[in-house]
């Protein structure tokens, strides 16, 4: 999508700090991290966020699930946080769906 953040990010078209691509997703440092380790995962078909995932595209979601255990394994994270924001209320402000991954400091529940 042409006035996408994160897919102008997936392009190179704006710079990103890269965690790991392959065909399917990109994953990059948070610009503005809320923990030690803080990076987004997210697809490179454009989808706008959680709700617009389906049987057509529920496969990327798995292989994202993947490709987080996989690294968060390499990075040696026992333990972390994995959110996903939907819309505005939710704290959604980039409307490409990306799933934050966290870990490094004690973390509250419920959230804020
Ligand atoms: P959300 O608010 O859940 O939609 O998450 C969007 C995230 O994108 C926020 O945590 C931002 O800090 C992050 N973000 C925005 N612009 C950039 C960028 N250029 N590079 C890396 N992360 C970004």
């Amino acid at each position: 999508m042409s006035d996408c953040l994160f897919c102008k990010i997936i392009a190179g078209e704006i710079p990103s700090s890269k965690v790991y691509e392959d065909d399917v997703c990109f994953a990059f440092n948070d610009i503005a991290p809320q923990a030690p380790t803080h990076f987004l995962v997210i697809p490179k078909a454009h989808i706008g966020s959680v709700s617009e995932v389906s049987a057509d595209n529920s496969a990327v979601v798995a292989h994202i699930f993947e490709v987080i255990a996989k690294l968060a394994k390499e990075k040696g994270m026992e333990s972390y946080r994995v959110v996903s924001n939907i819309g505005e209320q939710a704290g959604q402000s980039v409307f490409h769906l990306h799933f934050h991954v966290l870990s490094g400091r004690d973390m509250t529940w419920p959230p804020g």
